[in-house]
């Protein structure tokens, strides 16, 4: 087996390219350069009301611009929902998963239960061990995973080291809706895997993801991928990065006249310095880069920087 190092940047086309999405795509595509690996582009369009064309076609942009090619063609994720069916019945099939019949007025009446008992909302497995022969008629049930109730998840990360997750309180998810279409958690962990990709750098928004979606990895047997969880980025009062810092979407730099370079050298100190204050080459970030270098801390997001830095080049 090749040991080539395969990231990917996994954009949900709900809007522009933003800072944080920059980045991620950055940090991406920086560790492939420096490993000599290769970076895959997939959409995360599987969500059919908040995915547009637009958004799509914005993101592509935004990366060409930037210069942080990948390789072959984007993938689409809705585009792969039949396999990702298929690997959800396998799961049924080897025992690891089931069918659950819940109505969601049902779902809402067991977290409210479990609420009342001081419990977090979790689905209280009541299928899990139920002979298919008690399936109502005529209803098509959710799939849900057999998440093990005892012992731990360890999610091993090169950013944030090992973090520990009780398993009882990742409970047996679902992993496919009734309407047959596949959560954010199953379509991730099935394209990740089919796509070869090694390294997963991604926002640490998704690290508790990270847990549940080890879960279907171990129920697969398949290699869980190596992860990087990347803190998010704050404005400079300490609260997540939002338009009222003044982040724009980097279509707006480009329009404001940024360079390239400019915007590239203040994303890649969003979280990661390589000693000096020095502007950067691409040469050079690649060649200095490392995943194992990213503070652990949230990164900020300084406008004035960002200013002093447009027109070095
Ligand atoms: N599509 C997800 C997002 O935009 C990212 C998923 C992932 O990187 O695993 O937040």
């Amino acid at each position: 087996m090749s040991d080539q190092v395969v990231t990917r940047f996994a954009p949900s086309p709900t809007g522009y390219l933003h800072i944080g999405g920059a980045r991620t795509a950055l940090f991406n595509w920086l560790y492939a350069q420096h490993t000599r690996g290769k970076m895959l582009l997939r959409i995360e369009d599987t969500d059919r009301e908040r995915s547009t064309e637009a958004a799509t076609a914005a993101i592509i942009d935004g990366l060409t611009w930037l210069g942080l090619t990948w390789e072959g063609e984007a993938v689409s994720q809705f585009q792969r929902a039949a396999r990702h069916r298929e690997v959800a019945e396998e799961l049924v099939r080897l025992g690891k998963a089931y069918y659950a019949y819940e109505t969601p007025a049902e779902l809402d009446a067991m977290r409210e239960a479990a609420r009342a008992q001081g419990l977090p909302p979790r689905y209280n497995g009541y299928w899990r061990d139920r002979d298919a022969s008690e399936a109502p008629k005529g209803l098509s049930g959710a799939i849900r995973i057999k998440v093990p109730r005892d012992g731990e998840t360890v999610v091993d990360d090169l950013v944030q080291g090992e973090v520990r997750f009780p398993n009882k309180d990742l409970d047996d998810f679902i992993i496919l809706r009734s309407d047959g279409v596949p959560t954010y958690m199953h379509a991730v962990v099935v394209d990740d895997h089919d796509m070869g990709v090694t390294h997963i750098i991604r926002g640490d928004d998704h690290l508790t993801n990270a847990a549940r979606q080890t879960a279907i990895y171990r129920a697969m047997n398949w290699q869980v991928p190596k992860m990087a969880h990347i803190p998010l980025i704050h404005g400079a009062d300490g609260a997540k990065l939002s338009k009222r810092h003044g982040a724009l979407g980097v279509e707006a730099y480009r329009a404001m006249g940024y360079l390239p370079e400019a915007l590239l050298n203040y994303l890649a100190r969003l979280g990661w310095s390589h000693g000096d204050d020095e502007v950067m080459s691409i040469e050079q970030m690649v060649s200095w880069f490392d995943i194992v270098d990213v503070n652990k801390g949230a990164a900020r997001f300084d406008f004035a920087k960002l200013e002093a830095l447009n027109g070095v080049h």
